[in-house]
């Protein structure tokens, strides 16, 4: 009730939301008569979350940010999302987003932009601006995002919270709406370190139904967490900071927060390494062949005959102008943008050119991190360039709102684990900064151990 009343009284200003649920008054009383009667519940059990509306749920309707999807009610609950009502959870709604996840900011929501909840004319980060936004106002104790390229963690540091992108496979994408499929992974968004980890062990395992999905015994990131919080020093811990992701271009306070927070890492113990990564350079230019490249594929199911909307041209017309009337009428620029970069990507003649030469990079990149994870246990960055701008600063340039993205591709195309978590404010604009942590693939408990030590 009280989640709904905060939601009632600021999300007209915040629009972290697209659609809140009307059944959660009914699931709380559920889950309260389940405890009542005895039933041993889990740690979760009637805690509010709200859900990115990248996420399939069978009760509410699933846009993924876009008006091709308008209205659209899955036929089925993605698994995280079944996890979540299993564990006793209480969905609270949907959260607004880039349309398909593509973006930076959430400007590029079909249903208007959400609002940083810290300053209402600032972007709460994205895709998954509406999740973030949704913790930082206290109008959910709990949320889910998904990360492609940063898609959790640089709303997390945008908005001062905690996000985590698992390793790849780590958590099922099944039910989560594709945008580029060997890079999406669906994560939690929460308050502390803690909270996210208590979420990560309810959504993540093995799933049949994802032919992704690793089939790791995971170890308990809850108890990882505890552990952390309680440890007094990090003696021992190699911390690798990446050249190249402390850049000389970065927002001076975000900087200013990052070099400190190493202070206080070596004070407890901690070995400081830098750590060189010479293709991470190419990261960026990599990501945005290769996620086009897949989008354009994954949202050619938008086709106007099998989900939601379908726009019938004036005078009639052939299947293939219902089709173009409809992917003309319902995705918006930025989608339109990258299915045109992504099909140019894979068209014959310009494949290897392209993609091919994109994959390789991916290649380097991860083995860039396999010689950096010799010599350290974590790998520590800013986990953004600089803290939340304002909205409408970077909506008509494409290209500074990709390079913007320069922290956190670089995990997506390894599939390794990062977290951000809040460093603090930036003297110059009292705005949050976060740290981005990164550890080696299946090993996102380090994450929460060495992130509850440092929160
Ligand atoms: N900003 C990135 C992009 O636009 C991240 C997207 C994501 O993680 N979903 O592609």
């Amino acid at each position: 009730r009280a989640h709904l009343d905060r939601i009632a009284a600021v999300d007209g200003d915040v629009h972290a939301f697209l659609h809140i649920s009307d059944a959660a008054l009914e699931t709380a009383a559920a889950v309260d008569a389940k405890r009542a009667a005895g039933e041993k519940l889990g740690p979760l059990a009637g805690v509010p979350v709200a859900i990115k509306d990248v996420l399939c749920t069978i009760d509410m309707p699933s846009t993924a940010g876009s008006k091709i999807l308008e209205g659209w009610i899955p036929p089925y609950d993605a698994t995280v999302v079944a996890r979540l009502r299993a564990a006793n959870l209480i969905p609270l709604g949907k959260t607004n987003m880039d349309e398909f996840a593509m973006g930076s900011t959430t400007e590029h929501s079909a249903y208007g932009p959400t609002h940083n909840p810290w300053d209402l004319e600032r972007i709460p980060g994205g895709s998954g601006g509406g999740s973030a936004a949704a913790v930082a106002a206290f109008e959910a104790p709990l949320a889910l995002g998904s990360d492609t390229g940063g898609s959790i963690r640089q709303p997390a540091a945008v908005t001062g919270s905690v996000g985590v992108k698992p390793t790849y496979g780590g958590v099922s994408r099944y039910g989560a709406i594709a945008l580029a499929s060997s890079l999406d992974q669906v994560g939690p968004v929460s308050r502390t370190v803690l909270d996210a980890a208590l979420l990560h062990d309810v959504i993540g395992g093995h799933d049949p139904r994802d032919s992704t999905s690793l089939r790791d015994e995971w170890p308990s990131f809850t108890a990882a967490a505890l552990s952390g919080q309680k440890a007094e020093s990090l003696k021992g811990l190699r911390v690798g900071v990446v050249k190249q992701l402390d850049a000389p271009g970065f927002q001076h306070g975000v900087t200013q927060r990052f070099h400190e927070s190493l202070e206080i890492l070596a004070a407890a113990g901690a070995e400081i390494v830098e750590v060189d990564a010479p293709n991470f350079e190419y990261s960026v230019a990599a990501y945005y062949l290769i996620l086009p490249a897949e989008a354009s594929s994954n949202l050619a199911k938008f086709d106007s005959v099998r989900f939601g909307l379908r726009v019938n041209p004036v005078g009639g017309g052939t299947v293939e102008d219902v089709m173009s009337a409809t992917r003309e009428a319902g995705f918006g620029p930025e989608v339109k943008r990258r299915v045109i970069l992504g099909t140019y990507a894979l068209s014959a003649g310009y494949y290897d050119a392209y993609y091919g030469s994109a994959q390789k990079v991916r290649t380097l990149i991860q083995s860039d991190f396999a010689a950096a994870f010799e010599k350290v246990d974590v790998l520590v960055s800013p986990s953004a360039p600089t803290t939340a701008f304002k909205i409408g600063e970077k909506i008509n340039d494409p290209l500074a709102m990709y390079l913007n993205d320069v922290t956190t591709i670089p995990a997506n195309l390894a599939g390794i684990p990062g977290m951000s978590l809040p460093i603090g404010l930036a003297p110059e604009d009292g705005l949050p900064v976060g740290i981005q942590i990164m550890a080696p693939a299946r090993a996102d408990a380090r994450l929460y151990e060495v992130g509850a030590t440092l929160e």
